[in-house]
């Protein structure tokens, strides 16, 4: 068939597996032009298919030549649905890995569920042993809890009060104000429960009891703190309670696997196009202005080059980290730059549907919007007939 992009607001529900493969591929190519990291051995990344997580499990196995194991949450094609990016981007993954030697295994299911945790934990005996580092960077709207059976719902709202601001619809370039009703306390609480730490301990606490995970592991969430015209929606607001929960958590789980010389960690990095992203009010017009005084100022990454320095610089190598009483890594650091956040505000304050153009880059949100789906791919012929069907090697 031929596959094109079909947008539906911040939802793409086509992707193409060529452009899904060659963005693989450029990722690749980034971490093998760079510096060797040191470590680790054995990794399991459960979020592992797209944005954060994705290029996590790259850094590991192509900067590392880490053997890892990816468990996340896509469809197959079926009929006249494609798959999810997330599919074809662990396909493209794994057949790379294989062509490198390098042993890898997929699982595709619910990481919220007991019956993925022990199929991964099985896994890892049959074929691995131990893991030494556990990243987690699920991004998720929904749990079911393994235990209770409640289905929990997240929602991006203010905490308190109503928040209104500038935001963007990407597509057709117009800005406008939204005024987004403050979150029930029980809304808070199910997105706590969802983006939260519990489930991320669930993990640890199980790989733990099952004895695979190495002494001296590591484990790393990531976060997001950002300037404060977006601390309403983002930091102070539901979602940042629930990313509250899973720092303290960091330093719970911290403190219990010290005992074996393990770290745990919450990665705060930057804002950047994912599909979990482009969901959030107000956020994708800050970061089209980002981009843009990023991208004149030579400091944008993506987030390949992110999680290349947060392996190489803080992780791993000379100079790592040690948890301190925060447990936090800040790789947000360029983002949060003084020169960076006040040009962005001023620019902020003058944005208008006339000026978007200019003051922001909402061709380069553009671009990563669609490359998040494999569109927009050079060396892509998207006008061929093309099979949607892909299998995904060593799915276990
Ligand atoms: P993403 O949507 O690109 O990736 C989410 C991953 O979670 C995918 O691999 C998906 O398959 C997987 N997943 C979702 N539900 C699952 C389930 N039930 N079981 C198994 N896997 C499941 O999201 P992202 O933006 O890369 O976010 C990852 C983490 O990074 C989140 O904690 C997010 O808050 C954080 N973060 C994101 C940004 C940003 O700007 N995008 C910035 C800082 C921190």
């Amino acid at each position: 068939m031929i596959i094109q992009p079909k947008t539906r607001g911040f939802i793409c529900t086509t992707a193409h597996p060529e452009g899904c493969a060659k963005q693989i591929e450029q990722q690749i190519e980034y971490v093998k032009a760079q510096k060797k990291i040191e470590g680790p051995a054995n990794v399991l990344v459960i979020g592992a298919s797209t944005g954060y997580g994705l290029a996590s499990r790259i850094s590991a196995a192509f900067g590392a030549g880490a053997n890892t194991i990816g468990v996340f949450f896509d469809k197959a094609a079926e009929g006249q649905r494609t798959a999810s990016a997330g599919w074809y981007n662990s396909a493209a993954f794994e057949q790379q890995a294989a062509e490198l030697g390098l042993k890898s295994h997929s699982i595709v299911g619910d990481a919220f569920s007991d019956a993925i945790k022990e199929k991964t934990i099985a896994l890892i005996k049959a074929e691995y042993g131990t893991v030494d580092l556990v990243i987690y960077s699920v991004a998720s709207p929904r749990r079911t809890h393994p235990v209770t059976g409640e289905t929990f719902s997240s929602v991006i709202k203010p905490v308190g009060t109503a928040y209104s601001n500038k935001t963007l619809n990407f597509h057709t370039g117009e800005v406008s104000m939204t005024t987004i009703e403050p979150a029930t306390e029980e809304e808070v609480r199910q997105t706590i429960a969802v983006m939260g730490g519990e489930d991320w301990r669930m993990w640890i606490d199980q790989l733990q009891a099952a004895d695979v995970l190495a002494d001296g592991a590591t484990t790393v969430a990531y976060s997001y703190i950002g300037p404060e015209i977006t601390h309403p929606i983002y930091r102070d607001g539901t979602i940042g309670q629930a990313k509250h929960d899973l720092e303290q958590t960091a330093i719970q789980m911290n403190n219990l696997l010290a005992s074996k010389g393990g770290r745990a960690f919450v990665s705060v990095n930057k804002a950047l196009v994912t599909q979990s992203s482009s969901a959030i009010p107000v956020v994708p017009l800050y970061i089209s202005a980002l981009y843009e005084v990023m991208k004149e100022k030579g400091l944008h990454e993506n987030c390949i080059e992110q999680m290349y320095r947060l392996f190489s610089e803080h992780l791993y190598g000379e100079g790592k980290a040690t948890a301190d009483g925060s447990c936090l890594i800040r790789i947000d650091d360029w983002e949060m730059r003084e020169d960076v956040q006040t040009e962005v505000m001023k620019r902020w304050d003058e944005l208008t549907t006339d000026n978007a153009g200019e003051l922001a880059d909402l061709e380069g949100y553009r671009q990563d919007f669609f490359n998040l789906f494999g569109f927009r791919t050079d060396g892509v012929d998207y006008e061929a007939d093309i099979d949607p069907n892909v299998d995904i090697p060593n799915m276990y």
